[in-house]
């Protein structure tokens, strides 16, 4: 479903300030630890290591676009493809203003090891506009859209590198970009290339499940991670960071089991419940309003009061580097289940170790939406269409395969969740470039 525009103005629309801004030193730094940690453990091949510790290409494009008072304005726009072995790029794309090219290497590097983790034929991408989507009209974000797409050019392409939505973009965007490339590739390939994104509306060659892929696929993870445990989950609590697509999906799909929302904190505040919120009736309320804060059936709280909320189940699903060195010492949950990409910085990790609290890292735990966007890829060249029960059925499979993988190379490396979900791309792509050789 397409949000208002209120809704995406009012997400950015508040001083972050308050609530934790994501640390800006370095994202890329994050994937460089972790990917060293793992390397090293599972003595990846040097050579290999040296090629999967760089990225492919780095695209940055600055273009000018006409706003609503006739005034040209000038953006920043960004495209990193980090590898493209196992398929064409695959990644999304984020309308924020701290977007910037540290960020975007960061995010693609971790869609390469997704891909690799859950068996899908995609390389790593990822792009966005260093923007402020609360300071544009409809009209503006569309000409931004449009004048990026058209800026990017050939450097995306449904065989090539493919978009999807992200942070701050939705099915709309995706129609307005596939719409501007159909319009600048020769009639006779038109047809054939709507799949030049993926996260479109269902009507317009969109899959079915797309739009809560991602939250569906954590919640099967969790699923699963609940019954090896023999946890229960029907009475079992859990807060929520972040109500946008991804929180707001999860927080709806763990209802059925009997869980029990008590907090939520998106950007503009945080709010709390002991007796439980109702994630159908906040995502009304979210669709409304634009905002979590202000919620009726919920009080207000403060971000740190946020954080230690007891709970059993911990979900971000906002920004990077929200559980820090500074910020694991407050949680108090027994699982962090990661929706957002990047949540959990390398010292945020170690504490949450020495802690006991368990992870389902992102590059596993989010692999949901990445998993369907290969299914609407996939229908978009079959010109076929799949129903819903099919699409979560294929994706339950592919997702559970990914974590049986990740669960035994953890046993078998005596390693925690997130180098073994490295050790596990790594280790697919090492056994493909072995395969192929490298030209000449
Ligand atoms: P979205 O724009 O739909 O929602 C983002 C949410 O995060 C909003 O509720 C916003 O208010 C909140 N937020 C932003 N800054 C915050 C802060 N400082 N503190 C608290 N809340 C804050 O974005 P989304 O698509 O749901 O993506 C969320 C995360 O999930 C991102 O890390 C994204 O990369 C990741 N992800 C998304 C997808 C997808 O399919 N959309 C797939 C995989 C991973």
């Amino acid at each position: 479903m397409m949000r208002e525009d209120v809704a995406v103005k009012e997400q950015v629309a508040r001083p972050r300030e308050k609530l934790a801004p994501p640390q800006k030193k370095s994202l890329y730094d994050n994937v460089v630890r972790q990917f060293s940690k793992a390397a090293d453990l599972m003595q990846l091949d040097p050579d290999i290591r040296k090629i999967l510790g760089r990225t492919t290409n780095e695209i940055v494009v600055a273009f000018p676009v006409k706003m609503d008072d006739g005034r040209i304005e000038m953006f920043t726009g960004y495209r990193v493809q980090h590898n493209n072995v196992l398929g064409p790029f695959k990644g999304g794309l984020r309308y924020h203003p701290l977007v910037e090219i540290d960020e975007v290497r960061a995010l693609a590097t971790w869609m390469t090891w997704k891909s690799a983790i859950t068996n899908i034929p995609f390389g790593g991408a990822k792009g966005g506009i260093q923007l402020d989507p609360c300071s544009c009209s409809s009209r503006e974000l569309e000409h931004i859209t449009r004048r990026f797409t058209f800026a990017l050019g050939n450097n995306i392409g449904p065989e090539y590198d493919i978009p999807a939505p992200d942070v701050n973009t939705n099915s709309q965007i995706m129609a307005w970009i596939v719409d501007t490339y159909l319009s600048t590739i020769p009639p006779h390939e038109r047809q054939a290339s709507v799949h030049v994104v993926t996260g479109k509306p269902v009507e317009l060659g969109g899959s079915l499940g797309r739009d809560k892929a991602t939250g569906q696929g954590v919640v099967f993870t969790i699923e699963q991670w609940a019954k090896d445990k023999g946890f229960d989950l029907k009475g079992a609590t859990y807060t929520v960071q972040g109500f946008g697509n991804v929180g707001s999906w999860v927080a709806r799909l763990l209802k059925p089991h009997g869980s029990k929302l008590i907090a939520v904190e998106d950007v503009t505040g945080a709010i709390s419940n002991s007796k439980g919120i109702d994630p159908e009736e906040l995502t009304s309320y979210v669709q409304e309003h634009g905002r979590v804060s202000g919620y009726p059936k919920g009080s207000p709280i403060d971000h740190e009061t946020f954080l230690r909320t007891k709970a059993d189940i911990f979900i971000p699903a906002a920004l990077e580097n929200q559980i820090t060195g500074s910020t694991a010492p407050l949680l108090n949950v027994k699982l962090v289940a990661e929706g957002a990409n990047g949540p959990t910085n390398p010292d945020g990790e170690e504490v949450l170790q020495q802690r006991g609290i368990e992870v389902i890292p992102d590059i596993l735990c989010n692999s949901g939406g990445v998993i369907v966007s290969y299914f609407e890829w996939l229908q978009n060249k079959r010109s076929e269409f799949w129903d819903l029960e099919e699409v979560d059925a294929k994706l339950h499979k592919k997702i559970i395969d990914g974590y049986q993988r990740v669960r035994d190379t953890a046993r078998s490396f005596n390693t925690d969740w997130r180098t073994a979900a490295y050790i596990v791309a790594l280790s697919r792509l090492e056994t493909v470039y072995k395969e192929r050789g490298i030209f000449p």
